[in-house]
């Protein structure tokens, strides 16, 4: 008979484990507390790390069928003077290509990948430290945490642990831009706000806003009428889907990332980070691929223990990373934020190429 494993999300995280462990001969089934599958308007970036991950988990080439790679990125000042480069092409010829999604189409790609329908509308819940679905006890050899970052699951590995925030807040967006969709992804850096745009298929363009205040997150035209013109082309373009508005926020650094005997956290439900770096979904997808090798190796007891031991350090690593990244970006202060640009301008490729590399390289 199959061993059986309950997985408590259909994100990425959750999606991309539940797509491995049925490679593997696991029964599967797949919690998600949204009634159907969500259509914001979201793109996300796929570095080179999570396209590894995902060749290991056998869906690379189908979200590669969907992506837009990346073949210039640029920073740019709020009137559009370039202030650096991101080396693109060694990075790639490097590690691989970096691949622009957007969000639902991935998630509607990753599910078409999966012999059980996903179960909309299940909310995993705790009660005595047991975690109970419409009232019932979970079973079943293994469970999944791959809830986010408001993870449920979490609370019977750690505790409650509260997210952190970071005082930042973004919105996001996707356009149909037509012919005026540029070419090159462009992150432009403001005093206190930040704006990127990720050309993705089809003449759609992902646009993010990062602000410090919700409200100037809501009004992206007043916010930044003014930028350089591809901003305001975004956001003036017919918006697909909606534009949803966040607050920034990350995990502290958990005491555990599974219980010892059947249960553990994957993705944001384990290290949420802030999307500095872009490396959320990537590090999800490295989580996934991890313990998947585990499972396929050894009991599941000691391979969520030697998952964990692979992966938390790195992951961990990132979290502080990316927080960091957010706090130099985000600059407010004239002055910081001139010097930000002052050192962004005078770092040489192959300095970026080396931090790029502390992420990007394979874990031993
Ligand atoms: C503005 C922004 C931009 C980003 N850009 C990038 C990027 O370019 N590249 C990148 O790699 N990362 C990026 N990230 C990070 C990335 O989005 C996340 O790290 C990634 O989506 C995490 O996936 P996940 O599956 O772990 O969690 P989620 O995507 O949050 O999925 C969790 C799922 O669990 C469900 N759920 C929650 N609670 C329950 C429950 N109790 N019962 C059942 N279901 C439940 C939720 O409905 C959801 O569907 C970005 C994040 C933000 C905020």
């Amino acid at each position: 008979m199959s061993p059986t494993a309950t997985v408590v999300g259909a994100g990425v995280a959750g999606l991309a484990t539940a797509i491995g462990l049925e490679r593997l001969g696991w029964e599967v089934t797949v919690l998600e507390r949204a009634s159907a599958p969500r259509e914001d308007g979201a793109g996300l970036t796929l570095w080179p790390n999570a396209m590894r991950a995902l060749d290991a988990i056998g869906a690379a080439a189908a979200v590669r069928s969907i992506g837009m790679p990346a073949s210039r990125a640029t920073i740019r000042s709020a009137r559009g003077r370039e202030i650096t480069q991101l080396p693109i092409a060694e990075l790639t010829a490097r590690y691989g290509p970096m691949i622009a999604v957007h969000r639902a189409e991935l998630t509607r790609t990753l599910s078409e990948h999966l012999s059980e329908p996903i179960r909309y509308g299940s909310t995993m819940a705790v009660a005595s430290g047991k975690l109970l679905v419409d009232g019932r006890a979970v079973s079943g050899t293994l469970i999944v945490g791959a809830d986010g970052i408001d993870s449920s699951v979490r609370e019977v590995v750690t505790g409650v642990v509260h997210p952190r925030q970071t005082g930042q807040f973004a919105a996001r967006g996707v356009a149909r831009t037509g012919s005026m969709t540029p070419a090159v992804t462009t992150e432009y850096w403001g005093r206190g706000l930040r704006f990127g745009l990720v050309p993705l298929r089809d003449e759609l363009i992902y646009w993010f806003a990062a602000t410090r205040t919700r409200a100037a997150a809501e009004h992206p035209l007043e916010t930044f009428a003014g930028w350089h013109h591809p901003v305001v082309d975004a956001l003036e373009a017919r918006q697909v889907g909606s534009t949803p508005v966040l607050a920034l926020q990350d995990l502290p650094a958990l005491n555990a990332w599974h219980d010892g005997r059947s249960t553990a956290l994957v993705g944001d439900a384990a290290h949420a980070m802030t999307p500095n770096l872009g490396q959320g979904a990537a590090q999800a997808l490295e989580d996934v691929a991890a313990l998947l090798d585990e499972l396929g190796s050894a009991p599941v007891p000691e391979a969520l223990a030697a998952y964990e031991l692979h992966r938390r350090s790195r992951a961990e690593y990132v979290v502080s990373r990316s927080r960091l990244a957010g706090r130099v970006a985000q600059a407010g202060n004239p002055l910081t934020a001139s010097l930000r640009d002052a050192l962004a301008r005078a770092t040489p490729a192959r300095a970026l190429l080396r931090q790029f590399a502390t992420i990007l390289e394979p874990s031993p």
